[in-house]
């Protein structure tokens, strides 16, 4: 014991210095990705937020001035990195975009959905239209939306008027259709894009015809499980899947063929 006093009061010794150097060289070089990244998820939270008042901005003019409305001041809506924020509008609905955040659904960010969403709910389905209080995934809807926009999926931009999250920890999907399954009757068919993701066979897109049923608890719709590949998307390669624009081409051509209740729908994009 005293000898070791003894050798601390003479300070360290340079193999001791090095260890430091050593070890605060690698919590520095661990520390920089993890900022970063941080850094980069905050600059995408603030361009939403931007792009989200602009498209208030937008909307509110527009309301009251029954169709004209004013020229924003596109200074006041930045993207923090440097992207190219645009807008336009098509009968009264305005579409908001920035050349860098806008349509991140892609290849590289798509299997994370499992480590936001799909661990946490595994073996449910969370619905866009849960909102009764008597469905019990209700209440997981907030947190699936948050977790959507966290991972920079634009529901606006995938023209997502009705989506449903579901599936286990074998395989996961997200599907969503541009038809407001709120305002069709019960049993009608829609067009749905499925992204599915599991173990076996990675990620792939395909187009869908799948059902609308009356929700737990009755008063509300949902999309129902799944009915038939259209032709086109089933014979599409297994490379042409897993690209969502090629998807989304096939999607849109698709429906640009089809009516409900005698009205066109929608195509993405
Ligand atoms: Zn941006």
């Amino acid at each position: 014991m005293r000898r070791i006093i003894d050798k601390n009061e003479k300070g360290f010794t340079l193999a001791e210095l090095l260890i430091v150097v050593a070890i605060i060289a690698v919590l520095v070089a661990v520390s920089i990705p993890i900022f970063t990244s941080q850094l980069e998820k905050a600059r995408a939270a603030t361009c939403m937020a931007n792009r989200r008042a602009l498209y208030g901005e937008l909307s509110a003019s527009y309301m009251t001035d029954e169709g004209n409305y004013k020229k924003p001041d596109l200074d006041k809506y930045t993207c923090p990195s440097k992207g190219n924020i645009t807008y336009s509008e098509k009968d009264g609905i305005f579409t908001v975009e920035c050349s860098v955040h806008t349509k991140k659904w892609n290849d590289n960010t798509v299997p994370d959905l499992y480590d936001l969403i799909f661990k946490d709910y595994v073996g449910s389905t969370v619905d866009s239209t849960a909102v009764k209080n008597n469905n019990t995934n209700a209440d997981k809807l907030e947190a699936v939306k948050k977790a959507l926009a966290e991972k920079g999926i634009d529901l606006d931009a995938l023209g997502a008027a009705s989506w449903r999250v579901t599936g286990d920890a074998g395989a996961q999907r997200f599907e969503w259709s541009t038809v407001d399954i709120s305002k069709v009757k019960v049993g009608q068919t829609i067009p749905v894009i499925r992204y599915r993701f599991d173990g076996t066979y990675g990620k792939m897109y395909s187009v869908w015809l799948y059902t609308v049923g009356e929700g737990v608890g009755g008063g509300y719709n949902v999309i129902k499980t799944q009915g038939k590949e259209i032709p086109a998307s089933a014979s599409a390669s297994a490379a042409d899947k897993e690209s969502i624009d090629n998807i989304i081409e096939i999607y849109n051509k698709y429906v640009s063929t089809q009516k409900i209740d005698n009205e066109p729908i929608p195509t993405i994009g």
